[in-house]
């Protein structure tokens, strides 16, 4: 089976809305194995949808199709469809009552516009939306106007809002796709690495790649983060049968770099994760950082069951009054130091009461870098029960860059830090 997305909408076409229904809608279609011929993204204008769904329909068995099912006048897509193949469109009975009911429910009076939502198209079945006004419909296009070795071909018109979309995708598409399925399809795992360059992960994993090559295999990197992904196709023996053996050699290769195997995690959920397993609690001193590490603990729920604060000392005179660094460590050794992100670490620790205390001290730029500390110069220290430990980096990026690798090197540390040290016992 061949499928092509239709993505409708002017605002898709604009720097304010992004499309993001495609991408949902294509992960669908990877999972039951359907080749995705094609994508696009169309304004409300009735001719160029036209003109692409029947492009599509000779290219396509199945046409995914969101947006443009709403009440207003740019909500054409049914007419749209309707007219590129010359079939009929009816306002339903049943529909219109549905309509009147909702907005009785709401104690809201109908504009006769909002009935046009109740049209449906010949031949179509409807397709319930719990979540919205707009129903869906799944119409079935025959004759020359299809791909023509099918003979016909399939279109869903779904809504454009992704909340409704994501429903009508499990209530509708995906029991539609299980049908028609043989059982084959892909199926992706993920390991994030944070805190390694791609080169370094690439290089663990020649032995793999020259037992098995690299089919399959990706690695996406972002900054401060890599992905690595195996993508294993065919049938659901033919896919397992693939994992396993990568899966092991991956492992075996880097899975003590490897944070999480779960695409939802990030490197703070699974510090937070972490130290609650563990019952201990972590602090943060940051200078150059103004806070981010902070930030990006707390934006975790339940956040307080490892995270018990910190404080951001951008200043000297603050490093020394809340954290206790001695001044003449700073005159001596400049801000930006070894001594002076341990005395952070170490005092934060102490003055906050924490297992863990992180400390950084960095120039993140564009100014304030010298021969001997250039931009990028970065000193973070992490401090615990069993020691306090200084880590030294030069990062490269601009001023959010460098100060976002911080906040990722400082994380992954503890992270290791954590998971390599037996429990306290707590
Ligand atoms: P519509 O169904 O065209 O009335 O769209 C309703 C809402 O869903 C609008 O706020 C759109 O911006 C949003 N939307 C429509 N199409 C997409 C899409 N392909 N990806 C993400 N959001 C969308
Ligand atoms: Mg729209």
């Amino acid at each position: 089976m061949k499928a092509a997305i239709l993505a409708i909408g002017s605002e898709l076409l604009g720097t304010e809305r992004l499309d993001t229904n495609s991408l949902r809608l294509t992960k669908v279609l990877e999972r039951y194995g359907v080749e995705l011929v094609g994508k696009s993204v169309r304004p409300d204008d009735e001719t160029a949808i036209a003109d692409e769904l029947r492009r599509f329909a000779q290219e396509a068995d199945l046409v995914l199709i969101t947006g443009g099912l709403g009440p207003t006048a740019d909500d054409i897509t049914r007419q749209s469809l309707a007219r590129a193949f010359s079939l009929g469109l009816e306002r339903n009975d049943d529909l219109v009552e549905a309509l009147r009911e909702r907005f009785r429910r709401f104690g809201r009076e109908m504009a006769e516009v909002n009935l046009q939502q109740a049209d449906v198209i010949e031949g179509a079945t409807i397709l319930a939306n719990p979540l919205g006004s707009a129903v869906g419909q799944r119409v079935p296009v025959q004759g020359d106007s299809v791909r023509s070795d099918s003979g016909d071909a399939t279109f869903f018109l779904f809504p454009g809002v992704p909340r409704e979309l994501e429903g009508m995708i499990s209530d509708h598409l995906e029991p539609w796709l299980a049908e028609r399925s043989d059982g084959s399809g892909s199926e992706t795992i993920v390991f994030k690495i944070a805190g390694y360059g791609e080169s370094e992960i690439e290089q663990q994993l020649q032995p793999l790649y020259d037992e098995h090559g690299r089919d399959g295999i990706t690695i996406l990197a972002s900054p401060g983060e890599i992905r690595l992904m195996i993508t294993a196709r065919g049938t659901a023996d033919e896919r397992r049968r693939f994992l396993e053996i990568r899966e092991a050699s991956v492992r075996e290769a880097v899975g003590h770099f490897v944070f999480t195997e779960n695409a939802d995690d990030t490197l703070e959920t699974v510090v937070l994760r972490e130290l609650k397993r563990r019952g201990e609690m972590v602090a943060t001193a940051e200078s150059c950082t103004g806070g981010l590490v902070a930030e990006r603990l707390t934006r975790v729920a339940g956040s307080s069951s490892g995270f018990a604060g910190g404080v951001v000392t951008y200043s000297n005179e603050l490093k020394t009054q809340l954290l206790g660094v001695p001044a003449e460590a700073i005159v001596e050794n400049g801000a930006v130091s070894e001594i002076v992100a341990r005395a952070m670490a170490v005092g934060a620790r102490e003055r906050l009461g924490t297992d863990y205390a992180i400390s950084i001290t960095g120039i993140a730029g564009p100014g304030g870098g010298s021969e001997e500390k250039p931009v990028g110069t970065v000193y973070m220290a992490l401090s615990g029960p069993d020691g306090t430990e200084v880590f030294h980096k030069v990062f490269h990026g601009d001023r959010h860059g460098i100060r976002w690798r911080t906040s990722q090197h400082v994380l992954e540390e503890l992270r290791r830090r954590l998971v390599t040290k037996p429990d306290s016992g707590a």
